[in-house]
């Protein structure tokens, strides 16, 4: 270097934030002048610093471009989007549970949009009841007088304790203390809905003279859980919910039954395992019944609570009714999952929890034989595709016990290490639709079962880098 070439300071080479807004009119059409800017003081920040540790980054306006807005894609990128649900888990608690048909898409997009009448009555043009949309709904397919809806289960159980039994005592069977995922336990609920549990019976036995033991002036309800995320079994006894009623009304106590998923068809008449509906436990003399949305019911996360017209009245009036009530979104999604169960015949067709819990297992078979050569393809040289029989389970601490049969995409690793296997898994989690399987004893098991987005699912594997 001769000596009169002056030695260039490499930081004279980063261009200013303005002369780079200038030259990104796209860019700034694209993300807005703010979010651009910020993300273009980052990136020049980040090539002072490289700079000063005597690195030689580009300063070229394209390299500056594409990093920007690669930078604002990704940073723009839903975090909450679609995943493909192979775990084998209908409905899985984690992955956002029921799928809502297209009924209730349609139906969301329309009130959501634009405004609505969700509390305004069209005949009066007075004040309308959000809960209108859904209740005549409810009734009509429980068979309970009146009915009211709010957020989750959890929720419809925390207002109905605390409508009916603040300051009061309720019996509850220590078989039935139930805890549900995510710290959700009835004795906790009890506390914060201010009332008093009175343990009774013993946790596999429990008998009517426990219940009739319990009684006093200061009790506020009769109470059952239903214990759907597990099973005492072996030496057991509950008491039936008909008999329960009978003892609850001689004493002029109403009868509150918890049933979890409550179910508005008869599981077993398709196939499935049993279930309580909600049809039966009013039938049984239930007073009050809450139940999920987004369980068995397949359709938006809610709380339902049906039963008898007086004690639905006081719940409604309760002030903790309106912190926990349904916005029209819900409510609009709710209801047209609830007009699907007029017609049982395509009601097993259009409601995706319905077609998937009994979705045939030669049907699954055929896909999987379907799927195996692209797949294998995919893979190759790394792990290898077999079909496996495998069980799939309903979820969301329904019939915790019971499986249904199907078939699975049993990827192995040739290498046989089971770090191997958790890349894949993780490879797969990292694709635009995630595909989330289930490791199980060394191998990375796709449960076909809800596998509706085949094609979309075959596309992905064009992209897979392995
Ligand atoms: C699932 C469940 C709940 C909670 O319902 P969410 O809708 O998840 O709030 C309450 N009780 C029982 C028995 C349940 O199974």
């Amino acid at each position: 270097m001769s000596a009169d070439t002056p030695i260039e300071n490499p930081h004279r080479r980063v261009p200013s934030v303005d002369a780079l807004l200038q030259q990104m009119p796209e860019e700034t059409a694209r993300w807005g002048h703010q979010q651009l800017t910020a993300a273009l003081r980052e990136i020049l920040a980040d090539i002072r610093t490289q700079i000063s540790r005597g690195e030689l980054p580009s300063t070229e306006l394209n390299a500056i471009r594409n990093r920007v807005n690669a930078e604002l894609a990704d940073s723009n990128r839903a975090s909450l989007k679609p995943v493909i649900n192979l775990t084998g888990t209908v409905l899985h608690t984690n992955l956002g549970r029921a799928s809502l048909p297209q009924e209730a898409l349609d139906a969301v997009v329309a009130v959501s949009a634009a405004p609505s009448n969700l509390e305004f009555d069209l005949e009066t043009g007075g004040r309308g009841d959000r809960e209108t949309h859904i209740e005549a709904l409810v009734c009509e397919l429980t068979g309970a007088e009146a009915a009211t809806a709010v957020n989750n289960n959890a929720a419809a159980v925390l207002l109905v304790l605390n409508t009916l039994a603040m300051h009061r005592e309720v019996p509850v069977s220590r078989g039935e203390l139930v805890e549900i995922g995510g710290s959700f336990r009835i004795p906790e609920v009890m506390q914060r809905a201010n009332c008093t549990l009175v343990e009774i019976g013993a946790t596999n036995r429990t008998h009517l003279k426990d219940y009739q033991n319990a009684i006093n002036s200061n009790t506020s309800l009769l109470m059952k859980v239903h214990t759907s995320n597990y099973q005492v079994e072996g030496f057991t006894h509950a008491v039936p919910e008909a008999e329960l009623a009978v003892l609850a009304h001689d004493h002029q106590l109403p009868l509150v039954i918890d049933l979890g998923s409550g179910s508005l068809v008869d599981f077993a008449s398709l196939g499935l395992p049993a279930e309580p509906t909600a049809a039966q436990a009013i039938a049984q003399g239930a007073d009050i019944i809450t139940f999920s949305g987004d369980k068995l019911l397949g359709g938006p996360q809610a709380g339902l609570i049906a039963g008898r017209k007086d004690l639905i009245q006081q719940i409604k009036n309760n002030p903790l009714k309106r912190a926990l009530r349904l916005d029209k979104m819900t409510l609009a999604a709710l209801a047209a999952v609830l007009k699907l169960y007029r017609d049982p015949d395509s009601l097993l067709q259009r409601l995706p929890t319905l077609r998937q819990l009994t979705r045939p297992q030669a049907e699954i078979a055929a896909q999987a034989q379907r799927l195996l050569p692209a797949l294998s393809a995919a893979l190759s040289g790394r792990y290898a595709v077999t079909i496996a029989d495998c069980c799939s389970q309903i979820g969301s601490g329904a019939l915790p016990l019971e499986t249904l049969p199907s078939t699975a995409l049993r990827l192995t690793a040739l290498s046989g290490a089971d770090a191997e296997i958790r890349q894949l898994a993780e490879t797969l989690r990292q694709l635009p639709r995630p595909v989330i399987g289930r490791l199980h004893q060394g191998a990375l098991w796709l449960d076909l079962r809800c596998l509706e987005q085949e094609s979309e699912f075959l596309e992905q594997l064009g992209g897979l880098t392995l």
